[in-house]
């Protein structure tokens, strides 16, 4: 049977049956091949492994499974999610040009606004959740559209079908951060995306127990381009830290839903207190988006935005939590509360996080798995005075 046939939860807890590389010799689970090198039967034979640089059995397994989920001919993992970024964009030939989604993660502004820049190329960050402001962005030398949809932390949605074809007409790739659905909620792939780029560390593994990164595409060019400067640079994935994250996919479908059911309800929930301002939860149909996300994923994830009356508050709310843990990161079992002015986008300029609403009463919450009332009740302790 091709892997094609198996069903998205059969795949995550099965891997991918076509990754017969890894000598199973009956294991139910995935062994970890700890070795950083591989001996030749003989003069020029080979058992397929060299140097774990290049290639790992139990990476390639991980690969090929991250790769089926996607919907991609091709994966590669990366030590973790700025990695995968990094190793994509040092592909870009300098002089080439960027568009970006302006509501993406901190880590990859930082990125674009130094490393790449110093590689000669361009970033221009726009709202892309108007085809319009693409549009106008374009230039000749444009060589990349990259959107994160729902962005971070503001929610904004972007149209990946829409986007992809107005990239393609440009001549230019649609390169989609996934980290905040994985394909098991969105497939950018199937919706005309060239690449997918996403943190494994945060949903995928979703353990918060390691940091991961995967770069996925049908586009064979870019898969070389990949695999010679994994070889090159060396940024891959160790096999334990492979291991740790196809044991952490096996259990994916059943965590996001659990996670997004928490999440759904505690939205409702939120809009109901006082000191809660406004909540940003793709979920709920007044959010910005709504519409268009639905049209495009089958589920709305649990990440949650909400702006709180004060920074008193916050400061309040970030002291007396005790389920949510004030922490940077998302996606994992445990319940995570970030302050994305301090923590995960520091690195914006004040005036543009300012205009984009990014204030200092703006918490973002990945909600986990935890019993829904007692994450009700720590959010209702932690707000009252
Ligand atoms: C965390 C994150 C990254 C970076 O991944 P790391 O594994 O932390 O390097 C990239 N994009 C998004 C949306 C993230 O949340």
């Amino acid at each position: 049977m091709e892997f094609s046939n198996y069903c998205f939860d059969t795949l995550c807890v099965q891997g991918n049956p076509e990754a017969k590389s890894v000598d199973l010799s009956g294991a139910i689970s995935v062994p970890l091949v700890q070795s950083a090198t591989f001996a030749h039967p003989g003069l020029g034979k080979s058992t397929g492994y060299d140097y774990s640089r290049l290639s790992n059995p139990t990476r390639k397994f991980l690969e090929e499974t991250v790769a089926a989920l996607d919907g991609a001919k091709f994966g590669f993992a990366f030590s973790c999610g700025m990695a995968a970024e990094t190793a994509f964009f040092s592909m870009l030939e300098t002089k080439s040009h960027i568009i970006s989604s302006d509501d993406i993660y901190g880590g990859s502004l930082r990125l674009f606004n130094t490393i790449v820049k110093k590689q000669g190329i361009e970033t221009t960050f726009v709202d892309t959740s108007s085809l319009e402001q693409i549009e106008r962005a374009f230039r000749p030398d444009t060589k990349i559209v990259f959107i994160e949809t729902p962005g971070n932390p503001l929610m904004t949605v972007t149209d990946i079908q829409k986007t992809a074809e107005l990239a393609h007409s440009h001549g230019a790739l649609l390169v989609v951060d996934n980290t905040f659905l994985t394909a098991y909620y969105q497939k950018p792939l199937a919706l005309g995306a060239d690449v997918v780029i996403q943190s494994g560390t945060k949903f995928l593994a979703g353990h918060n127990d390691v940091l991961a990164g995967f770069v996925t595409t049908n586009n064979e060019k870019i898969a070389e381009d990949m695999a010679f400067i994994t070889k090159t640079t060396g940024s891959m994935l160790a096999p334990f830290d492979s291991w740790l994250t196809i044991r952490g996919i096996k259990t994916l479908t059943v965590r996001l839903e659990k996670q997004s059911e928490n999440a759904a309800k505690l939205a409702q929930y939120l809009k109901t207190e006082k000191l809660v301002k406004k909540v940003l939860y793709i979920g709920l149909p007044e959010t910005p988006g709504h519409e268009i996300h639905k049209s495009q994923a089958s589920g709305f994830g649990s990440m949650i935005s909400i702006y709180l009356d004060s920074s008193k508050t916050v400061e309040r709310f970030l002291r007396k939590i005790r389920i949510f843990r004030y922490a940077e990161s998302l996606g994992g079992v445990e319940s995570l509360a970030t302050y994305p002015l301090t923590q995960t986008h520091s690195e914006i300029p004040e005036e543009k996080r300012k205009q984009k609403g990014i204030t200092d009463t703006l918490i973002r919450l990945s909600v986990g798995i935890e019993n829904f009332e007692d994450l009700k009740n720590d959010i209702k302790q932690a707000l009252e005075d």
